[in-house]
Parts: structure tokens; sequence; C-alpha cells
């Protein structure tokens, strides 16, 4: 990489120059306009609100109608602010006026419009079929339907008005205190790394950084004084997952009816839009796979000079020579390139994202780390956010991210509502994206090295998603049954861990990861559980449509361009019935994407 090259950087002065505009203020003064205009219908329409099974006198009806269409409204300019501040605060992690607006929005604004649309929301849940039917026949607000029609299907495990409200009072210090315990334990903790370059005690964050890292040396020292940090807290840990998952199993048992016992998955499988039938058809064909998953992380042991990897190689780089680097110019013409090479739309739509100032990959000294892909609700435009390091990682990053924009952009003439797509079908694009890139970048290369470079990324997600996700997923199913029987101690938790490493990974490697359970933070996050298996559906979902696209041929676009529109508004069953005619309960689904993942590997193995 060139040190004077001009990075391209966001121009968002579009959507608010500052946040002392009168944009700005304009919105603000909106949305708390709409929030009082929502609390005054909610005491109009109070008594048909509270009587939810009586039939809807017309002018009721127009009126709550006209209130969620005045939600909706006010809702996308929520987002709109939220983006912007989240956005300046990215690329400034001191912009004190930033953090402020952000804070003030999620903490006052979006509860405030929460409280204020409880009524018609556990209305909308609780009421007839026939008012349900007549409400959502008004054109303005019919695409709430789908979204609503999912709630209502947990509506016989509501609580009383009353039960509901004090569950959620306790929530804020009884559940939810327990994942912000994690994060403070995490942040402030130190970990001693054995090894002459931190003679002082570091951050996790800068132990497991060194994990990443090409010094072997280093990455031992850093996992195993990451592995010693957490058992020092390992009582606090053990109690943070053990109150998580009783709160979950208390709350699961009160809603159960007499009819319908609910359990850990219902939740995550219902905010996934899908079904157990197929998680189990998934999880079944990818541990039919597991042999050829492990032996690709043999062959990747192997470039490491050993028969086994060791769980401090699990997140390393590929072991090549260091690698010259690439010019922005450069990685963004790879990334073009294998688009246009894909179809000439999405070298356009790259093109577009760079011409209209929508990446930013500089490099600022409070720039915040990472990189994602967000947007404006009001303009419908799409926002990348990275920043450049010149490394091939960084040009794959490049394509994910623009995956994830396109994503977004096929949708920009939708209603907010209709795109609002859940976490397993929320990397379909990504993926497809990286994997366009992979294809192009092996088809290009110019030297073994680089043939090698991009196989090595494809093993290392082959063997991330479906190796050690399932792993995840195993450990945390068989952890929440085991704690329905009571407290699960420390060594119980690392032998659940130990066994699903060995179950999963085989003889690939070493020796299991030992205290996963409290290293990783997804086991310990109050908002989600089981925040692992929406990872390995979205890959595997992704290289399934990338399969087809020889077959759809000229087609290729407008098939693809209709999945991603639908994602939104479908359950992940229906949406592949309609448009791929493929049953995704049924394990043979699964085995012809992971056929292609086993093409890739073998040829990596072969290298
Ligand atoms: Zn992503």
């Amino acid at each position: 990489m060139t040190t004077n090259e001009i990075l391209p950087r966001w121009d968002n002065t579009t959507e608010y120059p500052s946040f002392t505009s009168k944009e700005w203020t304009a919105d603000i003064d909106a949305v708390k306009a709409a929030i009082t205009k929502i609390t005054a219908n909610m005491k109009n329409f109070a008594p048909q609100l509270t009587n939810p099974q009586e039939p809807l006198p017309p002018h009721a009806l127009e009126g709550m109608q006209e209130t969620l269409f005045i939600s909706s409204e006010a809702m996308l300019l929520l987002y709109n602010l939220s983006s912007y501040a989240s956005f300046e605060f990215s690329l400034d992690s001191k912009n004190v006026e930033a953090e402020k607006m952000y804070s003030y929005l999620y903490k006052d604004m979006f509860s405030q419009f929460e409280i204020a649309m409880t009524p018609l929301n556990l209305f909308l849940s609780k009421t007839s079929d026939e008012n349900f039917a007549q409400f959502f026949k008004a054109e303005k607000i019919k695409d709430y339907s789908f979204h609503y029609s999912r709630s209502r299907m947990k509506k016989d495990h509501l609580l009383s008005e009353k039960e509901e409200e004090i569950m959620s009072t306790l929530r804020k210090d009884g559940h939810t205190s327990w994942g912000n315990l994690y994060s403070s334990i995490s942040s402030s903790a130190r970990v001693k790394i054995n090894h002459p370059s931190y003679p002082e005690p570091t951050s996790i964050a800068v132990a497991f950084g060194n994990t990443q890292g090409s010094d072997e040396a280093l990455r031992k020292a850093s996992w195993e004084g990451i592995q010693n940090t957490w058992k020092e807290h390992q009582q606090t840990a053990a109690a943070i997952v053990n109150a998580l998952a009783g709160w979950r199993h208390d709350v699961n048992n009160l809603r159960s009816t007499p009819t319908k016992k609910l359990d850990f998955l219902d939740e995550p499988l219902h905010s996934n839009r899908i079904k157990a039938e197929t998680l189990q058809a998934m999880i079944d064909a990818c541990s039919d796979y597991r042999p050829k998953i492990q032996a690709a992380a043999k062959t990747m042991a192997k470039y490491y000079g050993k028969k086994q990897l060791d769980p401090w190689d699990l997140v390393a780089p590929a072991p090549i020579k260091s690698e010259t680097g690439l010019t922005f110019k450069e990685s963004f013409k790879q990334v073009k390139d294998a688009f246009t090479h894909m179809d000439p739309t999405f070298g356009e739509f790259a093109q577009m994202m760079l011409d209209k100032n929508w990446i930013d990959m500089s490099i600022r000294p409070n720039k915040r780390n990472g990189a994602y892909c967000g947007g404006f609700s009001k303009s419908r435009s799409p926002r990348v956010f990275m920043t450049f390091s010149g490394s091939s990682q960084n040009t794959s990053t490049l394509a994910h991210e623009l995956g994830h924009a396109y994503h977004n952009w096929v949708m920009r003439d939708m209603t907010k509502i209709s795109t609002m797509y859940t976490m397993s079908l929320a990397e379909t694009a990504s993926i497809f994206a990286e994997q366009t890139l992979f294809d192009y970048q092996i088809s290009t290369a110019k030297s073994k090295d680089e043939v090698l470079d991009v196989y090595w990324s494809i093993a290392e997600g082959a063997v991330s998603l479906l190796l050690n996700i399932p792993t995840r997923f195993e450990y945390e199913k068989n952890f929440y049954e085991k704690r329905k029987a009571g407290y699960v101690n420390p060594d119980e938790l690392t032998g659940l861990m130990n066994d699903a490493y060995t179950k999963w990974y085989g003889d690939s490697l070493s020796q299991p990861d030992p205290m996963f359970w409290a290293t990783k933070l997804h086991f310990s996050m109050s908002g989600l559980s089981f925040y692992n298996f929406p990872y390995t559906f979205g890959y595997l979902f992704s290289l399934s449509l990338y399969a087809r696209k020889d077959e759809w041929g000229k087609d290729f676009s407008a098939k693809y361009t209709a999945i991603l529109r639908d994602t939104g508004m479908m359950t992940a069953e229906d949406l592949v019935q309609k448009h791929l005619g493929e049953d995704i309960t049924d394990k043979k689904f699964w085995m012809k994407a992971l056929d292609t993942v086993a093409v890739k590997l073998e040829e990596f193995n072969k290298l």
C-alpha cells in the first residue's frame, strides 16, 4: 500500500449537515410530535384497544390504521437519525456530540416510541382474525401484515398486561445486568502474556488481536493468557451463563400453555424465521460432512508444519511470505472486476458506491475498528465502513460489505418494514459477493501464493462455519438442557465445551478450547441466545444460490434480485420454496450446498 494514496471518505452531509443543522432539529421534532400524537390516539381508542375481540367501529379502525402509519413514518426518521449519529461516532470515537446524540436516540427516543406503541402492538397480537384481516386492508400499512402475523404466532404465550409490565421492569436490573457484568469484566480484566513483547499485562482485546497474527509464539502465549484470565473469573463467568439460561427457562415456563410447552430454541428459531426441522436438517447435513472439513483443517495444519491445528491457530492468517500489499485502487479494481464478471450491474453498483462517496476506507486517529454496512432510511442509500489496510483480507471484506450494500440497494423502493430481514438471511448477498471475488481471484491469480491465499480464506471460512459454529451450537444446546436440572459449575461447563469440540473437530485439533464458554461473548449476551446457527445457515444458503448462477444463465440477475427482495417478507422455508422450488427441511438441500464446499476443499488439499 502506498502512504500518500487518497482513500475514499464518506460524504454524509447530504443527510444532515451537522447535529446543529435545521434538518437535524426538524427530524427530531417530527419524531417527538409523532410520539405525542400516537400517545393521544392510544388514549382515544383505549376502549377498543383493551377489548381486542370486539368488532372495530369504523372511526376506531381508521384512527388506529392512521396511528400505525404515523409510527412507520416516525420509525423511518428515528432510523435515519440514529444512522447519522452512529456513523459520525464510528468515524471519530471521541466525538462527544455524536455519542450523546446516539445515546439520547437509543435510551430516550426509541424507548418512548416503543412505550407509546405498546397498546396497539398488543391489540394487533391479540385481536380476532376478522379484525386483523380488516385492519391490514388499508393500502398504506398493508406491508406490516407479515410482521404482525409473526407476532400473533406468540399470542397464546402472552401473559396479562400487568405481568408483562412487571417482567420488563425486572429485566432491567435482572436479566440485562448479567450481560453488562460480562462486558465490564471483559473490558477491564488484564491478560498476562508470557512473551518478551508484553512485559506488562494487557487487555483481552489486545490479546485476542494477537491470536490473529502470524507470530505463532505470540499467538500461543496470548491464547494461554486469555485462558488463565478467564479461569480466574470462572465462578463469575459461570454465574452469568447460568443466570441468563435460568432466566430464559423460567420465562419459557411462565409462557408455556397446557397445549404448547415453550423450550429454549423456540425464541431463536422464531426470530430467525426458520423451523426446528430446518435447523435439524442443516445440522445433520453438516455432521455428515465433518470428515471432509476436518481434512481441510489438517491441510491447514500441514502448512504450519503440524499434524493437527492448535486452538491458537483457529483465526491465524495464511502462512505465506509477507504480502506486498495492495493499493486501494488495486483492491477496489479486483472487487469491481469480479463483480462485473458475475454481472455488469454488480460492477456498476460498486463503482456508484465509490463515486457517490458511500464508502469510507480512510485512516483516522480515532476511527472505530471493524467493518460494517449501514444506510440511511430516508434516502435509502447504503454506506460501507472500513479502514484500509492493503491486505487480501481487506479486499474480501470490501466485497463482503458491498454485498450487504447491494442487498439494501435492490430493496430501496420497498417500504422499510418489508426490507427487515432476520439474521439467518442477512448474510445472503455478502457471502455471495465474497464467493464471487474468490472465484475471480483464483481464475486470475498470477502466483502460487496468490492461489493459496484465496484457498486459505475458503478453508478457514469452512472450518469456522462448519466446525466451529456447530461446536458452539452443540455446547449451548447441551448446556441449556443440563441447566434445566440446576446450576452447572465451571468444571461441568468446561466438560461440555470439550465434548463439543471433540465431536466436531475430531482429531484435526490438538486439544479443545476449554474456556471458550467464558471467552466467547456470544454465550453471555442478555439480548440473544444461540447467536451461532444463523451464521452457518446464511453461509450455506448463500452458497446454494451461488451454485445456481450458471444454471440461471441470463436470468441470473433478475432471479437473484427477486430472492433478495423477498428476504424481509417471508420465512426462510417459504422463500426457498417460492424461488428455488426446494424444501429446506430436507437434509438434501443442505448437502448440495456442502458438496460445493467439499469440491473447493478438495482443490485446497491438492495444492
Ligand atoms: Zn456480514
